[in-house]
């Protein structure tokens, strides 16, 4: 076991304190990583604040991680020293079942394990990378290329692949209409990916206060959702809508945006179940899906595609003195929707 410096909060109101955690040995497929960068994502906060059921506790948070490889085990083979090396949210699953096979390793049939919140290959609670190293068997190591700094990479390993999957899957691209739903961290890489696939691109925020921040990401057109003429102008408009908010919809009216065969996709997971209710499928022939991250593959090559096109998220850095206390911050401002556009903590201070 090895000791190493992570943040935790001690239970689900609780402030982030400094703490120590322990991380395996190395096995001989394991990577050491010391992080650099860890992105907080919505899903740290709901998971910290027992939205979606109990947590452990303490809880160190965090699958947004980018870093440097410090060590390899004798049989790593595609991993060396002091490569750029990111992680997201899960660290190990089956390998066996038809959806491991099938390289879609979030639908692991027996649960994939969780970079956080799950039991890791030592029988210990896993613990996430608000820390300064993890180690990760190298199958669940992703390459980040040169195109694209650690700090900006690190919100790619969840933010980034989540939306990435579904925009694939459902063929966003020239010619197709895509809104995204909610600006925050998922939204706004929603945002840039889908307009650098070519599709044009709609943003639904809640007011038009980050329109010209919207501009810069690439979209074409940018609608305030409060304002009940908007779902009027923009009925049977969209091939695709990208759904990222972290609070419950009404979803009936997003829904009518829909273009006929077109599909809503809930990447957002609020703890409240979203109402929908039948006839706003069926007029239109319309769907509505779900998403969750996407294959270790499939991150590698969005992590590809954003160096080719210079994608990184928009970052707000934690770091200097009193790191707990700026996490705390952060996720107040993460629940107020005043997040510009991804808090990353600086973790390479931590050791
Ligand atoms: P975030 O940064 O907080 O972004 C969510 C955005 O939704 C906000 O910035 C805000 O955008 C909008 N919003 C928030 N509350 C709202 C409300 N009451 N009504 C209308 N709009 C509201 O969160 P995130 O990190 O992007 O995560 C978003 C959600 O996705 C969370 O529920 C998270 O757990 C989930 N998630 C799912 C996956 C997956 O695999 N499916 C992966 C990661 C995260 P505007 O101000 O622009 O309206
Ligand atoms: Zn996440």
């Amino acid at each position: 076991m090895r000791n190493v410096t992570a943040y935790a909060t001690p239970s689900a109101k609780a402030p982030f304190e400094k703490t120590t955690i322990q991380r395996r040995d190395l096995g001989p497929r394991d990577v050491l990583i010391r992080i650099h960068f860890a992105g907080i994502c919505h899903s740290d906060i709901h998971t910290g604040r027992n939205e979606w059921g109990e947590a452990n506790f303490p809880f160190v948070p965090g699958h947004e991680i980018a870093g440097t490889v410090e060590e390899v085990g004798a049989e790593v083979d595609k991993y060396a020293v002091d490569d750029r090396v990111g992680v997201g949210c899960m660290v190990d699953s089956c390998r066996e079942c038809a959806n491991c096979r099938a390289g879609q390793e979030q639908y692991c049939l027996r649960g994939m394990t969780g970079t956080y919140g799950s039991i890791g290959a030592d029988g210990r609670p896993t613990d996430g990378g608000y820390s300064s190293h993890i180690v990760v068997d190298q199958d669940f190591v992703v390459g980040i290329p040169e195109g694209v700094d650690l700090d900006k990479a690190a919100p790619l390993l969840c933010a980034g692949i989540t939306v990435y999957s579904p925009l694939k899957h459902w063929d966003a691209g020239p010619g197709s209409k895509v809104a995204v739903v909610g600006m925050g961290g998922l939204g706004h890489m929603a945002v840039k990916i889908a307009h650098a696939l070519g599709a044009e691109v709609t943003v639904l925020s809640q007011s038009l206060s980050k329109q010209e921040d919207g501009a810069r990401f690439g979209a074409d057109h940018y609608f305030a959702t409060s304002d009940e003429a908007t779902f009027e102008q923009l009925a049977g408009s969209f091939d695709l809508i990208i759904n990222t908010v972290s609070a419950s919809l009404p979803m009936a009216k997003f829904l009518s945006l829909l273009t006929l065969d077109g599909t809503l996709v809930s990447v957002g997971a609020p703890s409240e179940p979203l109402e929908v209710p039948a006839f706003a499928l069926i007029g239109g022939r319309r769907s509505w899906a779900g998403s969750m991250i996407g294959g270790i593959a499939e991150t590698q090559e969005m992590l590809d595609f954003c160096a080719e096109h210079h994608i990184g998220a928009e970052i707000e850095l934690i770091d200097g003195d009193d790191i707990g206390g700026q996490i705390d911050a952060a996720w107040d401002r993460v629940v107020d929707s005043d997040v510009r556009y991804r808090f990353v903590i600086d973790t390479r201070s931590f050791a």
